[in-house]
């Protein structure tokens, strides 16, 4: 069966999936997108994901290329005819193609493009197993809480990541403070077990899956405060971890080659993983 990708209205083969070479998010990274997770064949969070994208295209004064309802039935389309049980969507919405300049065209409908791939189901035992991050200055934009496409700063990051045989990147603000990893939140238990992360505001992506957690962690009765911490202060925690849609939870056991807590799989995070698959396998029943 052909992998299809959504460009614009058609349902294409995904080789066969072209832009146009004006397109404001090919030239001016002008658009924004998100990725949604699909276990068991439903979409995990969808009406958060869509909520955030209404966000972000209202921060940028990008139009919707079509109602959020007919966006949910193109999403739906997409996980059907590429046969996803597992895996994710990829829904990009740029301002659409005009003569380059910087400045708003003031006639361009914006683009919408999505693509879908298939993974393994989640595996509990091998996200539990825990990564390296390093750290490493944030350079990103001031406005981190709209999901743009301009990535490039992440990108850098995440290769840095990759060449000292890390999984992450956390980004760290002039004073020492993380915001979070180039494409995931970032997490601490204290040694007090207080969970921390990151307050939102313009220096972070509020996660949808940070979103879930925190929720999570007030059902289990874990006491959670929304702060910013420093890079010393994440080397001495007991616990840390990242969230992400791609990610899930996963343990961080290294930070900058520092053993955290006892360089494996906290208390706390491996709860919270317990319950997040919980509720990915309660989303899956349907309601
Ligand atoms: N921060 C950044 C910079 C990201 O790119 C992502 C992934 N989209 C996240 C956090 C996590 O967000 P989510 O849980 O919605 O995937």
């Amino acid at each position: 069966m052909p992998r299809i990708a959504y460009v614009n209205g058609k349902y294409v083969r995904h080789g066969d999936a072209f832009v146009h070479v004006e397109d404001r998010g090919y030239q001016f990274a002008d658009g924004v997108y998100e990725v949604i997770a699909v276990h068991g064949g439903v979409l995990v969070d969808e009406q958060g994901h869509l909520d955030r994208l209404g966000r972000s295209l209202a921060e940028l004064a990008i139009a919707w290329p079509m109602p959020p309802k007919a966006l949910k039935v193109v999403i739906g389309e997409m996980v059907r005819r590429n046969a996803i049980r597992d895996g994710f969507l990829y829904l990009q919405i740029t301002r659409g193609v005009a003569p380059r300049e910087h400045a708003f065209p003031t006639h361009a409908k914006s683009s919408c493009v999505m693509t879908a791939r298939r993974t393994r189901p989640l595996d509990i035992n091998e996200i539990s197993r825990g990564v390296a991050v390093i750290t490493i200055p944030d350079i990103r934009w001031k406005r981190c809480d709209i999901k743009a496409i301009s990535l490039l700063p992440n990108c850098l990051g995440k290769q840095r990541a990759r060449e000292a045989g890390a999984y992450e990147a956390w980004l760290v603000e002039a004073g020492g403070l993380i915001t979070e990893g180039t494409s995931t939140n970032a997490w601490i238990v204290t040694a007090g077990g207080e969970l921390v992360t990151r307050d939102t505001g313009a220096a972070i992506l509020n996660g949808i899956t940070r979103q879930a957690v925190m929720k999570l962690a007030g059902e289990e009765g874990i006491a959670l405060v929304e702060r910013p911490f420093g890079v010393d202060e994440a080397k001495a925690a007991s616990e840390a971890f990242i969230t992400s849609t791609t990610a899930f939870i996963r343990p961080v056991i290294r930070i900058d080659g520092v053993a955290i807590g006892g360089g494996g799989i906290g208390p706390i995070c491996g709860r919270l993983i317990a319950c997040y698959a919980d509720y990915l396998f309660g989303q899956r029943a349907g309601p």
